[in-house]
């Protein structure tokens, strides 16, 4: 099932996409919910990020064949660090390019929704505490993150956190195609099954740190192929049955 979130005369709401058409939802997405009986075509609302989360936890190195790349060792635990919230963005919506950098790079991501509060879950657990998974573009200013030696400013930056299109709840998140496209031309191409650790590992890591609480977003590290952004460039991060999130930046 993909569920997304819009907006239709200033009132947003979620629906279930299916056969083209956004079906009304009505209820909770994360205990209980159904069909209204109303549905829009696409042009009759305005899509918005699938989540909205309390917070936005990442995962830095988190994939063999980026750590090879890189020529760093593999990670013996995960490295986590933060993203604001407000650096969401939807689908369509354009990527500022901030002055302050002169190196913004694209990192395609599989984002994690969280179903319910975690705290201290294990592994074996985690699956039931995900709502499903969507496509993230955990935008960097490269440049910011080196000289300031740590990750707030460079990955913070209003717009820097492209989500979407849906919330996909069937998705086998250790086996999904991850594709990266710069102006339509393959960047990143990878399986998630090339990740040092899965995204159960990683919901019980966090969960270890802090309460997650239902639509938290985890994302969880880039593949290899990550490169920089031009002005005017179009970025899209593609995941298997997920589908494409597109953004421009500007
Ligand atoms: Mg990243």
């Amino acid at each position: 099932m993909k569920i997304i979130r819009y907006s239709k005369a200033s009132v947003e709401n979620y629906g279930v996409l299916r056969d083209n058409k956004i079906h009304e939802l009505s209820g909770d997405i994360f205990t209980e919910f159904s069909e209204s009986g109303r549905s829009f075509l696409f042009g009759e609302v305005d899509l918005l990020p699938p989540v909205d989360p309390s917070k936005i936890v990442a995962v830095g190195l988190n994939y063999k064949e980026h750590a090879k790349e890189l020529n760093l060792p593999l990670p013996t635990e995960p490295l986590i660090f933060l993203k604001p919230k407000s650096a969401i963005i939807a689908d369509g919506k354009n990527i500022i390019y901030p002055d302050m950098s002169s190196r913004v790079d694209y990192e395609g991501e599989l984002g994690v929704v969280i179903k319910k509060r975690a705290k201290n879950v294990l592994t074996s657990d985690a699956k039931d505490y995900i709502l499903g998974y969507t496509c993230v573009n955990d935008v960097t200013a490269r440049d910011l993150q080196f000289k300031d030696g740590q990750f707030t400013r460079a990955k913070s930056f209003d717009t820097f956190c492209p989500v979407g299109p849906c919330i996909q709840t069937e998705l086998d998140p250790k086996n999904a195609k991850l594709k990266t496209y710069v102006n339509q031309e393959l960047r990143q191409s990878t399986c998630t099954s090339d990740m040092i650790f899965d995204m159960f590992y990683i919901v019980s890591f966090i969960s270890q740190i802090m309460t997650l609480e239902a639509g938290d977003l985890i994302i969880t590290g880039t593949p290899k192929g990550v490169g920089s952004l031009n002005r005017g460039d179009e970025i899209t991060v593609e995941i298997d049955t997920i589908g494409r999130l597109t953004n421009k930046i500007v």
